[in-house]
């Protein structure tokens, strides 16, 4: 029988951006003239429209036996933007990787970690903004020819031992290696100089950090260090046009150190020699919609998989890591472990004072606390501050003026209508404000139940802590920073520059300015208000409360001449709580001991391993009978008997603006059990998610999740 020739065209297989969780996999096959390579990116139509896409690779030819003897008409490949070369495989082999961990398609995670502006560039476009970009790096280049040598300080002894440590360690497969170092121990200059090693062999350098806010700071210490250098960065703060410049120079090649957040663990880097993740016990590390990757544990991934060094660094490492880290016969020995327990110039820790609240009520009476925010021997000590000159930071997390208002005669309170929350009273633009839905209202002039005027402020936020402050200690210049504060753009890098400045005596803050800026006259931090993480159904939360306020504490005394009477106040009404024990003598390890103790017992991470289901839906019962028809399915799957699976509950804040939010734990003792039960189960869910009795609005799996 005579088989027609099949037509002088290539059949690949293109990943394209699918909305989540549609039925195709977003791998597509297309017609193309030629057969470009996998990683090419390619413009193809989908739909009635065209998209990007990325060559997954060659798809096989159908198999003739199978279905009605009809093949499908595929579509041709609209063209492929060649000018840019192909991703690599371990690129692929990235994004491979990512979507199946966290049960994504690669093509959602694929497109969602390009610049969006290069996901709308057609080939011509793209060979003129590659030309545009030639011209602006050899501008570059030639300024960068006249930069003079910098100068870099002498190690300290114990980082030239974890140089010494770092440059022992043999090319090829290794351990990523976890540098334990205390605030102000230096850490950064280890970042600079296992940069330099690998910029000097030819390499690029990844640098992530937790928070946009962060990176200029650190931009400008790695420019100033590496003058002759391409240095870009990758977060969402950029626009749009720095975004695809920069990243550009990273997959080009050109640039040699690419700094960024958790999205830039991402970038395509042809040359990439090194992957730094400072702070890496941060929970911004986790993202926290679609594909909810941890940035860290892709690093980790990447790095074993391109045989690229990795350090991960922080004052208190994530639990995860510490175990890792830990000895081998408790189950670690996984990550090499390296550490710098001496602050450089030898400055001493802030001295950590304990505030007994009970002690203070019964001394000043219950009403002088709720008059005054903060103890008087804390007042005190904010008072010396302010005769010496130096600075102080008040900690405190609730912004706006107070959670909630009251009404005096009837009891009502500011409720969300929307949300099970309360409207958080705003004064300073005078509106009730609900930090989950947004909703804004003016504040009413009376009770809206009973017509009383006399409605209260509950409780305490940064603006009243800011008012309060102002009224103890008359002629300080206190300063706010918070989500409120920051607003508009720029300004928090104005109001940060303000207090480097000194023009701000006492900062009253969220953990937004705890994390990582270099306050040199700051010799007071004081968190007010740090016992709620200590009752949390979240069993992170102890965790979260020590680095945050580790954190803190090394804001004060960076300046070792200050070191000595810095020192780090907490007001609680739980003095002998293990966790202040802990803090008051800087002990992490033994912090962290405790912790993985009780996680073992009662089975917890890093003893296991979680995901958790969240279904919204209009209806509180729609959504939970959708988790629970999720249950009875995971039930029926081979290798259900090895996982775990929690009866689903409402979420900690059960409703959103109107949509019910519930959710399911599932727990197993290893990833690969868990990893083998999400595949088998998630195809499943899909179908379900559009059954009637279940018709949820919405539904996501989280894979590791970090709340809980
Ligand atoms: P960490 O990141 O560990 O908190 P940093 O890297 O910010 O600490 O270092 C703290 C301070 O010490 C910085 O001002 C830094 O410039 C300085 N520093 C670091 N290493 C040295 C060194 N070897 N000699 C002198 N100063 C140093
Ligand atoms: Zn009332
Ligand atoms: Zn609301």
């Amino acid at each position: 029988m005579d088989i027609p020739a099949p037509p002088a065209e290539h059949r690949l297989r293109v990943l394209v951006d699918l909305p989540r969780h549609s039925r195709l996999e977003a791998v597509l096959d297309y017609l193309a003239p030629e057969p470009w390579p996998a990683g090419t990116l390619v413009r193809v139509p989908l739909g009635k429209r065209e998209v990007c896409g990325i060559v997954w690779g060659l798809a096989e030819a159908p198999d003739p036996a199978e279905g009605d003897g009809e093949t499908p008409v595929l579509r041709s490949v609209v063209q492929a933007l060649t000018d840019l070369p192909p991703f690599s495989h371990g690129w692929l082999r990235l994004v491979a990787f990512a979507a199946a961990y966290y049960q994504r398609s690669p093509g959602e995670v694929a497109l969602s970690a390009l610049p969006p502006d290069l996901r709308d560039l057609e080939a011509v476009q793209l060979a003129r903004r590659l030309k545009r970009l030639d011209k602006a790096l050899a501008a570059a280049t030639k300024a960068a020819a006249q930069a003079v040598a910098p100068e870099r300080p002498a190690l300290s002894p114990e980082q030239q031992t974890v140089l010494d440590t770092l440059a022992s360690v043999p090319q090829g497969p290794s351990p990523p290696s976890l540098l334990f170092g205390a605030t102000g121990s230096g850490k950064t200059e280890v970042y600079l100089r296992e940069a330099e090693r690998v910029l000097a062999a030819g390499r690029q350098a990844l640098v992530l950090v937790p928070e946009i806010n962060l990176t200029p700071q650190l931009e400008a210490r790695f420019a100033a260090r590496f003058p002759d250098r391409c240095i870009v960065s990758l977060h969402s703060g950029l626009t749009p046009a720095q975004r695809l410049q920069h990243w550009l120079s990273a997959h080009l090649g050109r640039a040699d150190l690419v700094l960024g957040t958790r999205m830039a663990v991402f970038a395509s880097m042809p040359r990439l020699g090194l992957i730094v993740v400072d702070e890496e016990h941060d929970p911004s590390y986790k993202q926290q919609e679609g594909a909810r990757y941890s940035a860290r544990d892709l690093a980790v991934w990447r790095g074993r998989h391109e045989q690229v060094p990795v350090l991960l660094g922080s004052a208190t490492p994530s639990l995860e890591s510490w175990y890792n880290a830990g000895p081998a016969e408790a189950g670690g020995g996984r990550y090499r472990r390296l550490v710098m327990p001496s602050r450089i110039g030898g400055g001493a820790l802030p001295a950590v004072r304990v505030v007994d609240l009970a002690r203070i009520a019964a001394q000043f009476g219950k009403q002088a606390l709720r008059a005054h925010p903060l103890a008087p021997p804390l007042l005190d000590a904010l008072r010396e501050r302010l005769g010496r000159g130096e600075q102080s930071l008040v900690l405190l997390n609730r912004r706006g003026y107070a959670p909630v208002l009251h009404c005096t005669s009837c009891g009502w309170k500011s409720a969300c209508p929307h949300c099970s929350a309360w409207r958080v009273f705003h004064k300073l633009d005078r509106t009730l404000r609900c930090h989950h839905c947004g909703i804004t209202e003016r504040v009413p002039r009376a009770c809206p139940d009973c017509g009383d005027p006399d409605i209260q402020p509950m409780g305490r936020g940064t603006e009243r802590l800011e008012e309060q402050l102002a009224d103890l200690l008359p002629g300080a210049r206190i300063g706010r920073i918070d989500a409120d504060s920051t607003r508009a753009k720029g300004s928090l890098a104005e109001q940060l520059a303000s207090v480097h400045a000194g023009e701000v005596d006492v900062l009253v803050g969220t953990q937004m300015v705890a994390k990582g800026h270099d306050f040199r006259r700051m010799t007071l931090v004081a968190a007010v208000q740090a016992d709620a993480a200590l009752f949390s159904s979240d069993f992170r939360a102890p965790e979260r409360l020590f680095s945050l306020l580790m954190q803190a504490g090394g804001r004060a005394g960076r300046d070792a001449a200050l070191a000595g009477r810095s020192e780090v106040w907490i007001q609680t009404w739980h003095p002998e709580h293990a966790l202040y024990a802990a803090l008051r003598r800087h002990d992490y390890e033994a912090f962290a001991a405790s912790q993985l103790a009780e996680r073992e017992s009662a089975g917890m991470p890093p003893f296991s391993f979680q995901a958790l289901l969240r279904a919204d839906a209009r209806t509180p019962e729609v959504a939970l009978a959708f988790l629970e028809a999720a249950a009875l399915r995971a039930q029926d799957l081979p290798g259900a008997s090895e996982v775990l699976i929690y009866p689903p509950v409402p979420a900690p804040i059960h409703r959103i603006a109107d949509v019910e939010r519930a959710q399911m734990l599932v727990e197993a003792s290893g990833r690969v059990a868990l990893q083998r039960l999400l595949a088998q189960w998630l195809p499943g869910l899909r179908a379900q998610a559009s059954e009637s009795t279940t018709r949820v609005l919405r539904w996501a799996l989280d894979v590791d999740p970090l709340s809980i």
